[in-house]
């Protein structure tokens, strides 16, 4: 007998389990059976031949047709070729012998049919597998197993490599589920609630069912489990963070948040009206505010934002406030001390009477700017301390840290929000994350499960509309001319305009352009493959920084090296580069921004951004265009976030291709942010009806930023949508689609809700308790690994 911890050597003996673990890692029994099948074959329903590209690995059930031997030509040897049909196409197995190969002819008899394994290829004009691997259905060595493979209708197919086939692990499947003795962690009364069938029954009908309602009933099973374990850690999260207690911080009238309030140019929308009134209410209990305010790009987030942290200062405390990247920082801090005025110059002539400073700490700061506002920040002096990374190092402290924002969160893992947490002397500070990438509502479920949601939906009135257009530059080069004449149009009335590439060029290194400054905990929407990894890119905006919607998609989460159907993998389609459609490198700014300023801009003010620059030219590039000094800003994506200049009308995106949808989304965001209309144009060479084009048609046809992100989390696999910020979740959740189980999540986390609440140390439940062991220690074996 074995339970699921048990290491699966000792059950399938170590020949077996070698190969489990050395490609596929898995190493113990539960390891195994959560190995799901990827697919199911039904017996005697024949694999349509025509899907297969070349290059795949596949795993085919056919039927042989004819077979041939021959010597091999000018050397020793045989040729025998099987030729295997779907009643249709046609497949060649091609073996090549020193010697004869008759035993071979006698096995691989015309008429039976058999599972087949191998590397698609294409030899004069046919497609065939060379030496594949093969199993022929109903004819197994072992008599025992024969029959019971033969009496099953369905077959599953694994995920499986040149290393291991499909049969082999189900062979070992076989013996671990023979010998499986588990306790079900599910309590009764829940299965019976919500109709589920035993885990031991699920496992056997995911991997051996006996027809495909069984698949279905097995499949419901474990989905649930998968959500309702993880529901059951936010909600003890949940629980144990209303322990933690807070310093109340009210509103107090005739502070500076008044003062704020009246020196404000604008009225509120209602919906920031709204979303304040709330995060003022909970800032002013006891207890830690925990909350997310997403909003649409231009929506208006700063300023609730900065009213927060103004409340706070007046109730004695001190905000940080963390961007993602030092262009936003400095953004940030300049416009910040700008709409405070005399409220920010403490200690200065001229200063308001309650007064306070507002300091910026970045990782690239010289040391005595540093030690200054190091100073600020401990001495409680800086009531606002904004930055990028660089305040989370250790040395950063604060006298009274009440309130953490973090700005875009979805650059940020929960770590970083933890590290800054901490910071405060006792207790824990407020916080507030604010994101203009939407969440849907299940992935807020389980990767913000213990955050409340404020949703910003309208944008300020009086704003401009932002039109889009694809400009196809293969096909209409002229259109590329008319572009660039539109910048000189928006020029001549004084209006401003960006130039997006997806590369900087130059001698540094080459990929996506970031300039955050330090570790990238994995963005929460949009993570990819690399994302997690450190890259401390130290403001020189290295490639490392991978941890975004546009790099690394090439790996695709690293775990399909051996698909053997191909998989629901399109990814690499807009890797930053490296897999786009066209074969040149993507365009560079460097390069471009020569180019157009001796040609099509010639004579136009054009200034460089990028994450490569000394951080001090990057703020003077950054100043010089916000303050209308230039015309053009020549740049990447590290305009991509929150880089807010009203008088900026025009974007042009150069090989538009490349990017995310949602990358695409907030690029725009940075024009149509005062009251003339934004132009956006997508210029691309991808092919008419590319799947390119059509990404960028979608953009281009809707300006609703939520609708765009579910697309985009729509193509992205699982593991990339809950990304590295949330560690183990990656592997734990292998059946569960977060985008269209919501009902099933949203069951899940009623009855988990329930269950931690009237037990809060599941002291009733040990086999639940022990489940969710285990997946806590693979979360923290995982966050390790990544450390
Ligand atoms: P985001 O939500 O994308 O971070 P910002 O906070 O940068 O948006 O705001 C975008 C612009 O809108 C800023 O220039 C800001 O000053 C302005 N703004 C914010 N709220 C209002 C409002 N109620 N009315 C007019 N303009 C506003
Ligand atoms: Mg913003």
């Amino acid at each position: 007998m074995a339970i699921l911890e048990d290491p699966l050597r000792l059950v399938i003996g170590d020949k077996a389990a070698k190969p489990l673990d050395r490609v596929l890692e898995l190493r113990t029994v539960g390891d195994l059976l959560r190995h799901y099948p990827r697919r199911y074959e039904t017996r005697g329903e024949l694999t349509d031949l025509a899907s297969l590209r070349d290059g795949e690995y596949v795993t085919v059930q056919a039927v042989i047709a004819k077979v041939t031997s021959r010597p091999m030509r000018g050397k020793r040897g045989t040729i025998f070729e099987a030729t295997v049909t779907d009643g249709r196409g046609q497949l060649v197995l091609t073996f090549f012998s020193r010697g004869r190969q008759d035993w071979r002819e006698r096995q691989l008899a015309p008429g039976l049919h058999g599972l087949f394994s191998g590397q698609v290829s294409t030899f004069r004009g046919k497609r065939q597998l060379a030496h594949p691997d093969y199993e022929l259905l109903g004819a197994g060595d072992d008599a025992a197993r024969a029959a019971a493979e033969y009496a099953a209708e369905i077959i599953p197919v694994y995920r499986a490599s040149k290393e291991i086939t499909s049969w082999q692990i189900a062979a070992s499947v076989r013996i671990a589920l023979d010998v499986l003795d588990i306790q079900d962690p599910m309590p009764r009364a829940i299965r019976k609630r919500h109709g589920l069938c035993s885990l031991a029954d699920a496992l056997r009908g995911i991997h051996r069912p006996i027809d495909l309602a069984d698949v279905r009933r097995s499949t419901q099973r474990l989905k649930w489990d998968e959500a309702f374990l993880l529901q059951t850690v936010l909600a003890q999260r949940r629980l144990a963070a209303t322990a933690y207690s807070a310093t109340p911080r009210p509103r107090v009238p005739d502070g500076l948040l008044d003062a704020y309030d009246a020196r404000l140019p604008f009225e509120l929308t209602v919906g920031q009206e709204l979303a304040g009134a709330q995060i003022s209410d909970e800032i002013a209990v006891d207890h830690p505010m925990h909350r997310l305010l997403q909003g649409e790009v231009g929506s208006g987030k700063t300023v609730i934002a900065v009213r927060a942290m103004l409340q706070v200062v007046d109730g004695g405390g001190q905000a940080v406030l963390l961007a993602p990247t030092e262009v936003l920082a400095q953004q940030h801090f300049r416009s910040i001390t700008e709409q405070l005025g005399p409220l920010a110059q403490a200690g200065q002539l001229g200063a308001a009477e309650r007064a306070t400073r507002v300091a910026l700490l970045t990782g690239s700061l010289g040391a005595a700017a540093r030690r200054r506002a190091l100073l600020e920040a401990a001495s409680g002096e800086a009531g606002i301390v904004i930055g990028t990374h660089a305040l989370l190092e250790e040395q950063v402290q604060f006298a009274e840290l009440g309130l953490v924002v973090i700005d875009e969160q979805h650059r940020f893992g929960v770590e970083q929000r933890d590290a800054l947490r901490d910071k405060a002397g006792d207790g824990r500070p407020h916080l507030l994350v604010m994101t203009a990438t939407p969440i849907p509502r299940t992935v807020a479920m389980t990767v913000f499960g213990d955050l409340e949601i404020s949703t910003l939906t309208e944008l300020p009135a009086g704003r401009a509309p932002i039109f889009t257009h694809v400009v196809p530059a293969a096909e209409k080069p002229h259109y590329l001319e008319r572009v660039w004449e539109r910048l000189r149009e928006e020029a001549a009335q004084g209006r401003q305009s960006y130039v997006v590439c997806p590369r900087i060029g130059g001698d540094g290194p080459e990929g996506p352009d970031d300039d955050s400054t330090g570790q990238d905990g994995g963005p929460v929407v949009g993570s990819t493959g690399g994302g997690g990894r450190d890259g401390r890119g130290r403001g020189d905006g290295g490639p490392d920084d991978s941890g975004r919607d546009d790099g690394g998609r090439d790996d695709g989460g690293g775990d399909d090296g051996g698909g053997d159907d191909g998989g629901p993998d399109d990814g690499g389609l807009y890797d930053g580069g490296l897999y786009a459609e066209s074969a040149r490198p993507p365009l560079a700014v460097l390069d471009l921004a020569a180019e157009l300023g001796r040609g099509p801009l010639a004579g136009l003010r054009l200034a460089v951004l990028h994450g490569r620059l000394p951080p001090d030219e990057k703020d003077r590039a950054m100043l010089a265009f916000a303050q209308g000094s230039m015309d053009v800003l020549v740049t990447t994506t590290v305009v991509e976030v929150g880089v807010d200049v009203p008088n900026a009308t025009a974007m042009v995106i150069m090989d538009a291709d490349r990017f995310g949808v949602s990358q695409l989304h907030q690029l725009r965001g940075r024009v149509g942010r005062g009251s003339h209309e934004g132009l956006c144009l997508l210029v691309t060479e991808a092919e008419a009806d590319s799947k390119s084009r059509q990404r960028l048609d979608t953009v281009a046809g809707t300006l609703d930023g939520f609708k765009l992100s579910r697309l985009d989390l729509e193509q992205r696999r699982e593991g990339d949508v809950l990304g590295a910020a949330q560690a183990g979740r990656r592997s734990s959740l292998k059946l569960l689609t977060l985008l269209k189980d919501e009902e099933l999540i949203g069951r899940a986390r009623r009855e988990a809700t329930e269950l931690v609440s009237a037990d809060p140390a599941l002291a009733g439940y040990p086999a639940l308790a022990s489940a969710l062991r285990v997946l806590l220690d693979q979360e923290r074996a995982e966050y390790l690994e990544k450390a």
